[in-house]
């Protein structure tokens, strides 16, 4: 039987945007897939898969739940209706009403964008090599190039830098990138800060952005890689009513 509802983390976007970012609850499946996992690519049974993307689709009132295939790069794609192949891109857009954009996550990075007012959406996944290839940035140039004038930006779950040890050569080469994403563990060792670095590019972009604080490493209601391995994957959605 499928889910009934999909609880959201509220992702605050402006201007009647119906944006959030999804948790293990409202979805059903055996360990390690228990809960809402939205991915196709982990091993879960696809019907279960299916019928929790059905589930969010329709948590949101969207006519379309529209994701792709992400490869940690920087590329965009503008949709503009359910596409026949899935993207392969880490950056959706869109400006059609009613087809929900949705982003998959296990301690990267989910962020949503939107500007209501010229009718656009976007999402992007931002996990260390996106943060250092500048998917977000890209998203937000993609926006504008658009007709966007007043972008605000939602950042989701993610796994925080106090969790996220990289070797200190890694946690050069991203510092080198994107100084704001330097981290220490909360046991001392080099890390990486992923959201933190998204932000400090959102700042210099001149774009606001609101987040949801929460740390997929840390809290068993969110799937995190890290942690865990083999897992299911949240989501992040968003969509112009
Ligand atoms: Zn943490």
């Amino acid at each position: 039987m499928p889910p009934s509802s999909v609880p959201l983390l509220d992702a605050a976007l402006p201007g009647g945007v119906r944006a959030g970012f999804t948790t293990r609850a409202g979805g059903r499946g055996p360990a390690p897939y228990d809960g809402l996992n939205l991915g196709d690519h982990v091993g879960d049974d696809p019907a279960r898969v299916a019928a929790h993307r059905e589930a969010l689709r329709a948590a949101v009132g969207a006519d379309a739940l529209v994701l792709a295939r992400q490869v940690h790069g920087a590329d965009v794609v503008h949709v503009d209706r359910v596409p026949a192949e899935v993207p392969e891109a880490d950056a959706l857009v869109t400006g059609v009403r009613g087809l929900a954009l949705a982003v998959l996550v296990a301690d990267c990075v989910p962020v949503l964008l939107c500007d209501a007012e010229a009718g656009l959406v976007a999402v992007a996944h931002a996990g260390r090599p996106g943060l250092v290839a500048g998917v977000v940035p890209a998203v937000v140039a993609a926006l504008r190039a658009r007709g966007a004038r007043d972008v605000r930006a939602s950042l989701g779950p993610s796994i925080c830098g106090g969790c996220y040890e990289v070797p200190p050569a890694m946690a050069d080469d991203v510092a080198a990138h994107v100084p704001a994403a330097r981290a220490r563990t909360t046991w001392g060792t080099s890390a990486v800060d992923v959201a933190a670095g998204v932000l400090a590019q959102l700042a210099q972009a001149g774009v606001p952005a609101s987040r949801v604080s929460r740390c997929t490493a840390e809290h068993d209601d969110l799937f995190s890689y890290r942690r865990d391995g083999r897992t299911g994957r949240t989501g992040g959605v968003v969509v112009l009513p």
